[in-house]
């Protein structure tokens, strides 16, 4: 099989028939070999039904429903586990992502060898409140991730090499770094196509303000996991013997002017009064509490957690 289109979807009922005919007609305009792998994360709009029932004419349909609204990246990831095809193309299911750029994304990854290409919305139609932050958030992105080539970390249109995605798992809100997940991965050569960009025509945005808050917060662990996520102890070891390190020097000051002040009959000097007296406590505390945490890191690290165990009701 060629394609696998992967199509996350919360509550988008009006726009799956538009969608759906005109993947397919891009689709046998090439004569690509394809599935449509919808993925309903608990849409209560009667998105499923629709699916259904274009399914009953289209055996490229399939789809895999959850229980319940768990967010994008696990409808992603659920999604990647599922696909077949040698080219694997995630699109949003509201209609800003246009199926006519499958054919180029296509030649991309199978002709000119990228491993991953990003879409990038270079005109986009959403609000002011939304284009703005994006761009500040995309070159924090670039900067951490160490991708220096990419305008739009998180837009929905990508495509991928059929290796990447059964190699990455996207959990949490991490769809926004997939590139970055990719790279950590192995997958080194990343590019990017300019795509057009609709305004959405049905429905509502999913995500509110909140994501620009979260994106920085997951942008920040998987730094962190990239660096030292296989070996906490590397991070925390460190801070830790440097906090030991200024402890015992506080240490030797205190006892030196203390042993000062009992030679000397002019000096005084009072432990509890020193300042280098509180900052050995304090050093010393948190030098041990970098330790416990970088024990305990190495600990979790070597157990792995599930962290994808989505309860699915029903798929075909
Ligand atoms: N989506 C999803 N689960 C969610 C939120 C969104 O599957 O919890 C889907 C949504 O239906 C759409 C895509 O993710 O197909 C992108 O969402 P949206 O268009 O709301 O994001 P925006 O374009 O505003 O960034
Ligand atoms: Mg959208």
């Amino acid at each position: 099989m060629d394609i696998s289109v992967v199509v996350p979807l919360y509550n988008e009922a009006e726009s799956l028939p538009e969608l759906f005919s005109w993947i397919k007609r891009v689709m046998e305009a090439n004569g690509y070999t394809y599935e449509v792998i919808f993925v309903n994360d608990g849409s209560t709009d009667g998105s499923v039904s629709v699916i259904k029932e274009m399914a009953e004419a289209n055996p490229e349909i399939r789809l895999i429903s959850f229980a319940r609204n768990y967010g994008k990246s696990p409808a992603l990831n659920e999604g990647f586990r599922k696909a077949q095809g040698d080219v694997v193309i995630t699109m949003d299911a509201d209609l800003q992502d246009s199926p006519d750029e499958i054919p180029d994304l296509y030649r991309m990854i199978t002709e000119e060898g990228y491993d991953l290409v990003s879409g990038w919305k270079k005109k986009r139609y959403d609000p002011l409140s939304k284009t703005l932050p994006t761009k500040l958030f995309n070159a924090t992105a670039r900067k951490v991730s160490g991708i220096r080539n990419l305008h739009d970390f998180n837009c929905g249109l990508k495509a991928y090499r059929k290796n990447v995605v059964k190699s990455i798992e996207v959990y949490g809100d991490m769809h926004r770094y997939i590139p970055y997940l990719a790279k950590n991965a192995g997958y080194k050569k990343i590019g990017e196509k300019v795509v057009q960009h609709q305004a959405r025509k049905y429905g509502v945005t999913k995500f509110g303000l909140d994501r620009f808050v979260n994106g920085y917060l997951d942008l920040g662990t998987l730094w962190f996991q990239s660096k030292f996520g296989l070996k906490p102890m590397h991070i925390f070891g460190l801070l830790g013997s440097a906090m030991f390190a200024i402890g015992f020097i506080a240490v030797l000051v205190v006892l030196i002017l203390k042993i000062v002040s009992i030679c000397s009959p002019f000096y005084e000097f009072y432990v509890t009064n020193s300042v280098y007296f509180y900052l050995s406590l304090a050093a010393m505390v948190m030098g041990l509490q970098f330790f416990l945490t970088g024990f305990i890191g190495e600990l979790i690290a070597r157990n792995s957690v599930e962290r994808n165990n989505y309860s699915i009701a029903e798929e075909f």
